[in-house]
């Protein structure tokens, strides 16, 4: 699927639509350049999925997990290189039992668990964004 947003709260709106058809296990990987709206998507698929507080890339750790029903997991592996076995071992829980969203999953190669859709943004004209979303 192919859409093009313009606003946040659009690119929200889709990102929702996604949210209906995942469930615990999910795996999301979400590309695209700094600023062309990942961490939008992300907050608009938790909200969807009545993730209630705020929604923000994970700084100074590698994710965030929100308690909910399902949970949901935000991972941001921006400043990974490769990820090793190590590593891994830090980010398996993020994975258990929740539906993951990663930002930047080109970091970990094909190391991820078994991805369910993949989403695409790209910048367009001004606030536009291309959003592509595959296998879902
Ligand atoms: P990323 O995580 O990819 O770096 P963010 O979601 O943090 O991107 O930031 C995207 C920025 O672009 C936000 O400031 C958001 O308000 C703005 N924006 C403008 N138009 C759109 C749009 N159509 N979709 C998503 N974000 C948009
Ligand atoms: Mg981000």
């Amino acid at each position: 699927m192919e859409v093009e947003t313009a606003s946040p709260e659009e690119t929200e709106r889709v990102a929702a639509r996604l949210a209906e058809r995942l469930q615990p296990g999910d795996v999301v990987t979400v590309s695209g350049e700094l600023g062309s709206g990942k961490t939008t998507f992300i907050r608009g698929a938790c909200r969807a999925l009545g993730i209630a507080g705020p929604v923000t890339s994970p700084t100074f750790t590698v994710g965030h997990r929100y308690t909910g029903d399902p949970d949901v997991s935000h991972i941001d592996l921006y400043r990974f290189a490769g990820v090793s076995a190590a590593e891994w071992g830090d980010l398996e829980p993020y994975f258990d039992e929740a539906i993951c969203f990663v930002e930047w999953p080109e970091a970990a190669g094909r190391a991820l668990p078994p991805v369910r859709a993949t989403v695409t943004l790209a910048h367009a004209d001004g606030d536009r964004r291309r959003i592509t979303v595959d296998g879902c």
